[in-house]
Formats: C-alpha cells, sequence, structure tokens
C-alpha cells in the first residue's frame, strides 16, 4: 500500500478516486482479519461516505489536504460520535458516545477515512493487547505471536496494510512498543501537545495520543493534524505547532553535528543480545550520518517500573471510579440494592488486569499509605526527569532499544503479570518525564520478527526526534520489508 504521499498524488491527479482507496483497504480489511483480528468494529458504510465527500470536493475543484482520503484506524479507547467505544471492556460494551474526540475531530475535517475502531488491552492496560474483552490481535509477522500493547491492534492494522495509518494512545509505552514488535513506526508525543479530549482516561498525567505509520513522514503528517491547542484540554499546551514535515532532512545537513546519547542504563540484563545488537548497528548507521554519539547516564532510568506501578495505578483507580452501572455502559442484572448493583457491576464488567490495578491504586493512595508509595513514586519521577534534564544539556536525542525483546508467544507471559510490566522498562521513563518519543524499525530477529530503536527527545523537540528517525530510515532499508500474510 501506497504512502500519504503517494496516495494525495493519485487524487489529485484523479488517477484513483477516494471510494476506489477506501475499497481498497475495506477488502484488504475483509481478507485478513480471520487471522489478525486488528478491529473491534469495521465502519465500512461510513468509511465510503466519507471518501465520497471527498471525491465530490475534488470533482467541484476544491483543493484537499494530505490527509484526505486516507483510510485510517482508530483506537477503540478514543470516542466516536455514534460509533461504539468499548475500551476492549465489557463494562463499555455498548457505550455510544454522545460526542466526538478532539482528534477523531481534527481528522474527520482533514478528509481522513476511519476504517475501524481497533482492539486494545482493556482501558490500555497492559502489552501484549491479551488483556481485550473481545478477544486477542495476532502479530501479522507470526500470527501465533502478540503483536504489543496496548494499542496493538492500531500496530497490526498498519504493520498489515489494513489502513494507511492510525492512532493509539501511549500511557507508559502503548505506542512504541507494539510499533516495535509489529515493524512500523509509533510516536508518543510531548505531554500536552496533542488534545485527550474524548480520549477514555487511564493515568491522566501520563496519557497521550500520537500516530502509527508505515514512515516517518506518514507518522509526521499525522501528528501534525492531531497536534496543537485545544480548550477542552485543560491539560493542553498553547504552543505554536511547527511544520514537522520540514524537519524531515538528513542530520548531516546542520551547521553543527547532530549529537545524539546512547542510554548506558538500557544495555544490559534481559535485553535480548540481537535487539542490542540491532540498536548497536544503528548508532554506528548514525555515526556514519555525521552524528556525534555519546555515552549518557540516567541512573534513575530503572526505577520509572516502580514509580509507574504506583502513579498509574493509583490515576487508574480514581479515573474508573465512573463505572458504576450509573451512567455508562454496563449494568449487572443481579442485585436488589444499590451497594449490590455497583459492586456486582464492577466484578461483572471489569476484566482480571483492570481490577488488579483499581486494587493496586486504591492501597496506594489509602491513608496512611499515601506517603510511602504515591509520595515516593512523584519523588522519584522527579529523580528521572531531572536525569533527562541533564542529558538534554549534552545531547538532541537520546536512543536506545524499544523494548527488550521482540514479539513473544500468546500465552508466555499472562501468568506472570510482573514479567509483562517489565518489558516497558524503556518506554515508561519517558512518559513519566512528559518527553517525545517514537520508535521504529531497525532490524530482524534470527525468526524474522521485527525490532524497533527508540529516539527520545527534549519537551517539544518533537522536531529533532523525527529529524533523527528520517534520517535514519532513509539510509536503511528496515522499513521496506512486509510481513506476508
Ligand atoms: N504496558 C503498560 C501498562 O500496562 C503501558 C500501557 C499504556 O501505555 N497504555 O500500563
Amino acid at each position: 500500500m501506497a504512502s500519504i504521499r503517494e496516495l494525495h498524488h493519485q487524487l489529485v491527479n484523479k488517477e484513483r478516486s477516494a471510494v476506489e482507496i477506501a475499497q481498497e483497504a475495506l477488502d484488504r480489511i475483509q481478507a485478513v482479519e480471520p487471522k489478525l483480528h486488528s478491529f473491534l468494529c469495521i465502519t465500512s458504510e461510513r468509511a465510503l461516505a466519507q471518501a465520497k465527500q471527498v471525491d465530490d470536493k475534488i470533482a467541484a475543484g476544491e483543493e484537499i489536504g494530505l490527509l484526505a482520503g486516507i483510510p485510517i484506524g482508530i483506537k477503540d479507547n478514543l470516542c466516536t460520535q455514534g460509533i461504539p467505544t468499548t475500551c476492549a471492556s465489557k463494562i463499555l460494551e455498548n457505550f455510544v458516545p454522545p460526542y466526538e474526540s478532539t482528534v477523531t475531530q481534527r481528522l474527520n475535517e482533514a478528509g481522513a477515512v476511519m476504517v475501524g475502531k481497533t482492539n486494545l488491552d482493556e482501558f490500555a492496560m497492559g502489552g501484549s493487547t491479551e488483556n481485550s474483552a473481545f478477544g486477542l490481535t495476532a502479530n501479522p509477522w507470526d500470527l501465533e505471536r502478540v503483536p504489543g500493547g496496548s494499542s496493538g491492534g492500531s500496530a497490526a492494522a498498519v504493520a498489515a496494510e489494513e489502513c494507511t495509518v492510525a492512532l493509539g494512545s501511549d500511557t507508559g509505552g502503548s505506542i512504541r512498543q507494539p510499533a516495535a514488535l509489529c515493524g512500523v513506526v509509533g510516536m508518543k508525543p510531548t505531554y500536552g501537545l496533542v488534545s485527550r479530549y474524548g480520549l477514555v482516561a487511564f493515568a491522566s498525567s501520563l496519557d497521550q495520543i500520537g500516530p502509527f505509520g508505515r514512515s516517518v513522514e506518514d507518522a509526521a503528517i499525522l501528528l501534525e493534524a492531531i497536534a496543537g491547542h485545544d480548550p477542552k484540554d485543560s491539560t493542553s499546551l498553547k504552543v505554536e505547532i511547527p511544520k514537522y514535515t520540514d524537519y524531515l532532512k538528513p542530520i548531516g545537513k546542520g551547521k553543527r553535528k547532530f549529537r545524539i546519547g546512547i542510554i548506558k542504563e538500557t544495555f544490559g540484563e534481559g535485553l535480548d543480545p540481537t535487539v542490542e545488537k540491532a540498536v548497536m548497528a544503528a548508532v554506528d548507521q548514525f555515526k556514519d550520518l555525521g552524528a556525534e554519539i555519546q555515552e549518557i547516564s540516567c541512573p534513575q532510568f530503572r526505577y520509572g517500573v516502580p514509580t509507574y506501578y504506583i502513579i498509574a495505578p493509583s490515576e487508574a483507580s480514581a479515573n474508573l471510579a465512573r463505572y458504576d452501572g450509573v451512567k455508562y455502559g454496563f449494568r449487572t442484572e443481579k442485585s436488589d440494592n444499590l451497594m449490590a448493583m455497583y459492586t456486582r457491576t464492577r466484578a461483572e464488567g471489569f476484566g482480571p488486569e483492570v481490577k488488579r490495578r483499581i486494587m493496586i491504586g486504591t492501597y496506594a493512595l489509602s491513608a496512611g499509605y499515601y506517603d510511602a508509595y504515591y509520595l515516593k513514586a512523584q519523588k522519584v519521577r522527579t529523580l528521572i526527569k531531572q536525569d533527562f534534564e541533564q542529558a538534554f544539556g549534552k545531547v538532541d536525542v537520546l536512543v536506545c532499544p524499544t523494548s527488550p525483546t521482540t514479539a513473544f508467544k500468546a500465552g508466555d507471559k499472562t501468568n506472570d503479570p510482573l514479567s509483562m510490566y517489565l518489558l516497558d522498562l524503556m518506554t515508561i521513563p519517558v512518559n513519566l518525564a512528559g518527553l517525545p518519543g517514537l520508535s521504529l524499525p531497525c532490524g530482524f530477529d534470527e525468526q524474522g520478527l521485527p525490532i524497533g530503536l527508540q529516539i527520545i527527545g527534549n519537551v517539544l523537540r518533537e522536531d529533532l526526534v523525527l529529524q533523527a528517525a528520517y534520517s535514519y530510515e532513509q539510509a536503511t532499508e528496515w522499513h521496506k520489508q512486509h510481513p506476508k500474510l
């Protein structure tokens, strides 16, 4: 399948219509969904109607933007008016939002064609999409393996060419880790860059929405369309949004050397040697491209996982208090009084991982434990941030592996939540510090499974992250390989 720019040229040159492009994506979905299950809901009729509008515009001689007529998948924790938004949870199984999220609103206005809502771990809690209440998503590179998570549906859909681009959300790695495991580009922007109005909240001080694409340019185009201030989200930053696509140029061409730091602490115990080899080869590639390489120490990095697993469940326990059978979605039928209705609804509606997090969070926030856990975690969070601040005094971007391993087999880690939590070792600190991070393909292991390289930038330095990613991508061939389904 073509890139956004190629499809755009085909549209404006009238070589193909938007309806034909949408139909091609829908046919592909029909062909591969029985194997993959990337989508929870396919919105064929709406997609064809949206595409028709784009065709009408072109026929009327109106100018269209780059995203007009481009097939896109939307993670099913983003509210879409009139279309079910389930968060892959039984508790929201029948929820049809009465309003549209800001990001999907912006995409609708840009003429993007939504082909469906993608699968995820329930409420975005997980790293394999196995926590979905509605079934697994398979990794397009090996159907027995997981696509990563929580945005596993979006990553698999893009890798399998069911859509050109997709949106995901990233609280501790949920865009970057599935991007790595599915061999696509995924980016978590700076905290506050993209409005979260209409994103079902998981952990509000960490959640960000971001793009998936098969190339850095496609991801940059999508980011440009969704970024920018929104009065409906109080955490949304009031900043000028640069034209990210202007920064897609080689790093070697600047007046001064592009400085790249390798995070020392991400190498060592637990890291798959093939992943290490691929990432070190990427570093050599950057050297060849003219970058100056330094080793950087972020000593607090290793406290990221324990810190996150106090903060994120604490915030989740508060955010998920709203699902009580009264206001939204599911309500138990087996209760004869109000208290029983609340508790039974939650007992029946939430899956095991969500319950585990609510319990951890409620415990960490309770009187007597708040100071020992939650407050302590917040202090460590500040230390992690300081590590990054120091690092960005010395370098333009940091690089490390995205995930310590490639895709694992479905079922391998389901009985050991801790081993699943540890997968986010390298992505979590980036969320705790509110920084932009991107994962892109940097190789394959012996079994032909993709490996991801993470590039991290300082606050609002998406431009540098994208520039580094683009330079690397242009110099390598990894992104040109696609899974044979
Ligand atoms: N895997 C992490 C978790 O389970 C991250 C999830 C996310 O980023 N939404 O919390």
